[in-house]
């Protein structure tokens, strides 16, 4: 009890009900060929073993990141050896990451509960985020407002940040999107950021006030607002909505599977318990359909940025075919350009190509889905880092990670209003 108690205080109360992950470890696994990929694929899909592949092979890298339960570490270290896979263990005590991120978050609140300050530099909870949100309006009420676009599964409202220069009228538009997949942090971490930059730069950086000038920015930071809770309270790795069907003994689709772009193809699937369960049907997802109907009913969206993590990589479509998409020259030349921006602050390097081939096929993904709906300016930022803290990437790397993404960010909505179609 008393060992308990001592817990309790070390790592705040509010995490306390979340689940525990001791002794489990993330393994990196070297995929050479085929032969080993199916080796892989025997390992990751056996229902014995509970693992969880957080980041598969790519054309650029034949490393495959898969968090191993402790309970399946030997038997699974024992399969690794029978079968000449190589591998090495990249978090070796993943509880002492989750714990320490959790005191830093309890201290920030404190932090910022006294000085009634948000600090970028943080994770923070949907409701922090929610009022920032409202702050950032109220600190530019001609350029911003939030704006209500829906409710989740369990009724938490979704809000974007919308800035515009003009009244009425549907402007050419920009939609940023993040926090699809809940435990992906930096990329709420980074929208949050991305708005006050976008408010606090207007009218003092020349391009993203030219950029505004042509069009409205809509930036939505917590795509999944259930999920993000959840893996507040309950489960820091938790990826999918938290939605239930009727019949179905798992929770939650994985809303990135879900838009009506080759629904239930290649790269999803019709497993609810699987984590790229693409849902009973396209737009099932009332995060996911919120978004759609906003969009649709908009109709002069040019542009679609979905920001993901982790693997540092810059994607445009398709994700559902191998296939090469009509604009595929344009957006792979506009995304080399941005990656080349992204990497000259700090020389952070990101690899770029179409989904499908630069990491794996995955049908009904949101820019899929922007883009066969006419937003020709389609792509997917998988952010920081390569592996190394993978979905627990520390706070203090959420500035720099802003910071570095908003030079990307820029390149491409310059490049969306010098080419308006
Ligand atoms: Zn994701």
């Amino acid at each position: 009890m008393k060992w308990i108690l001592f817990l309790g205080a070390l790592i705040g109360l509010s995490f306390c009900g979340r689940e525990k992950f001791f002794g489990d470890q993330v393994f990196r696994i070297n995929v050479r060929n085929g032969d080993e990929i199916s080796k892989l694929s025997q390992l990751v899909n056996s229902d014995n073993f509970k693992l969880d592949v957080w980041k598969a092979p790519s054309t650029f890298s034949r490393l495959v990141d898969v968090l191993v339960p402790s309970v399946s570490l030997q038997p699974v270290k024992s399969f690794l050896k029978s079968q000449g896979l190589e591998y090495s263990v990249t978090i070796g005590d993943l509880q002492a990451l989750l714990d320490h991120e959790d005191e830093e978050m309890q201290h920030n609140e404190g932090q910022e509960r006294s000085g009634n300050n948000f600090n970028y530099g943080a994770y923070h909870s949907l409701e922090a985020i929610y009022h920032e949100m409202d702050s950032i309006a109220g600190d530019f009420p001609d350029l911003a407002s939030r704006v209500k676009i829906g409710h989740s599964f369990e009724n938490r409202s979704m809000y974007v940040l919308k800035f515009g220069t003009a009244e009425g009228g549907r402007r050419p538009a920009v939609w940023l999107n993040a926090g699809i997949h809940s435990r992906e942090w930096i990329s709420v971490a980074t929208a949050i950021w991305t708005a006050r930059k976008i408010a606090s730069d207007y009218g003092k950086d020349p391009t993203i006030t030219s950029i505004l000038e042509k069009m409205d920015i809509f930036l939505l930071p917590v795509a999944n607002p259930d999920g993000y809770v959840y893996t507040q309270s309950q489960n820091r790795l938790w990826r999918k909505t938290r939605s239930i069907y009727p019949r179905s003994r798992c929770v939650g689709t994985d809303p990135n599977r879900n838009w009506n772009a080759s629904f239930a193809g290649e790269g999803a699937s019709d497993n609810p318990c699987s984590e790229i369960y693409h849902g009973p049907h396209a737009n099932s997802e009332v995060e996911v359909k919120s978004v759609v109907d906003f969009i649709q009913e908009h109709g002069n969206f040019k542009c679609f940025i979905d920001l993901h993590s982790y693997s540092q990589l810059l994607m445009y479509p398709y994700g559902y075919t191998v296939k090469k998409a009509p604009d595929a020259d344009e957006l792979d030349k506009v995304a080399r350009r941005a990656a080349k921006a992204l990497a000259s602050l700090s020389g952070t390097t990101y690899q770029v190509g179409p989904t499908c081939t630069t990491v794996y096929p995955a049908s009904g993904s949101s820019v899929d889905w922007a883009y066969d709906n006419g937003i020709k300016y389609a792509f997917t930022f998988e952010l920081r880092d390569t592996g190394h803290y993978g979905f627990l990437l520390p706070a203090n790397q959420i500035i720099p990670t802003a910071e570095e993404t908003w030079l990307g960010l820029k390149t491409i909505m310059e490049h969306v209003r010098d080419n308006l179609y």
